[in-house]
């Protein structure tokens, strides 16, 4: 970071409060991220980062967040501010949340929370604005059918990426196109769903009332198996998440055989971010389907 020194004065001047301390957090792979404490034992979590790009980054993430939020039926943390200044480099400051232990009950409400927040609707698939998926762009251009949403939007954008920076080839392009033909007959008809998008164990919290807290969305409108198969991508959550799910909206039968159609995305996020390491999975679903 250029200097935190000049970033804590610019955010104690936004917040009309002294910093006492800001601590080190682990655990984010793009950003730095900082527990803020102020005189009176007061909370802030601040992300910062000095690539030009992180400006975008953050205000987009502020507003997925705030449109989660409001939703109502799950919380995010309230974003006190976000900003860039040639000193500072780029910022994102939000409420600090206190964790506490997933009991049970947590997992319960998690999966109803994440049920009601599919069930809010809109007309099309896609979202007020183009967004980010951990540090890629994923562009939302609305469309009227899950099929064109998920080949132009996501599955496309991320294998042309890809292919510019050397990884998979022709032939898992090719399959690609004639896999992206028959998504209308594999996944279920079902209206655009609010999604997190990117619901893997390190997107949520559970706060010191039990109570599920999502962060860094990558949010659409978009098919409501997307974050289901994202939270089974690396081992999935605790059972009773889904049971929960399912209590109040149960999936389509055949969901089983066709959640790696949508983990495909998210592995070819992984190709583009990641590397060679996560090539032969998405070959696998390619060859599968
Ligand atoms: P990145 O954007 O770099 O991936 P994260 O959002 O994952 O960073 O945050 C880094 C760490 O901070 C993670 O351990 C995460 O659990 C924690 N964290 C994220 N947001 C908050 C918050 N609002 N309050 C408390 N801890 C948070």
């Amino acid at each position: 970071m250029r200097s935190l020194s000049a970033l804590l004065l610019h955010i104690e001047g936004l917040l009309g409060e002294k910093i006492a301390e800001a601590t080190p957090m682990s655990g984010g792979d793009i950003n730095w991220a900082l527990c803020l404490t102020g005189l009176r034992g007061q909370r802030w979590f601040l992300k910062a980062n000095d690539d030009p790009a992180a400006s975008l980054m953050f205000k987009r993430e502020a507003q997925g967040l705030a449109l989660l939020g409001a939703s109502g039926v799950i919380r995010t943390p309230r974003v006190f501010a976000y900003g860039q200044d040639e000193q500072n480099g780029a910022f994102l400051l939000l409420e600090f949340i206190c964790s506490g232990p997933r009991s049970p009950l947590f997992w319960m409400r998690f999966g109803h929370a994440i049920a009601n927040l599919h069930q809010q609707t809109s007309a099309f698939f896609g979202f007020a604005h183009d967004n980010f998926i951990g540090r890629l762009p994923q562009s939302n251009r609305r469309c009227t059918t899950w099929a064109e949403f998920y080949a132009e939007e996501r599955l496309h954008p991320q294998m042309q990426l890809a292919r510019e920076q050397g990884y998979l080839d022709h032939a898992a392009e090719r399959q690609l196109g004639r896999l992206c033909l028959r998504l209308g007959e594999i996944c279920p008809n079902e209206a655009p769903a609010f999604i997190h998008g990117d619901l893997w164990s390190g997107n949520f919290l559970c706060n010191t009332q039990g109570e599920p807290v999502l962060i860094d969305p990558a949010a659409a409108y978009a098919h409501r198996e997307m974050d289901l198969a994202m939270s089974r991508l690396f081992g999935g959550f605790d059972p009773r998440f889904y049971a929960a799910y399912e209590e109040i909206w149960p999936l389509a039968p055949g969901f089983e055989q066709r959640v790696e159609i949508y983990q495909l995305y998210y592995l070819l996020v992984h190709v583009n971010l990641f590397g060679t390491s996560y090539e032969d999975s998405v070959r696998r679903i390619l060859k599968r389907w």
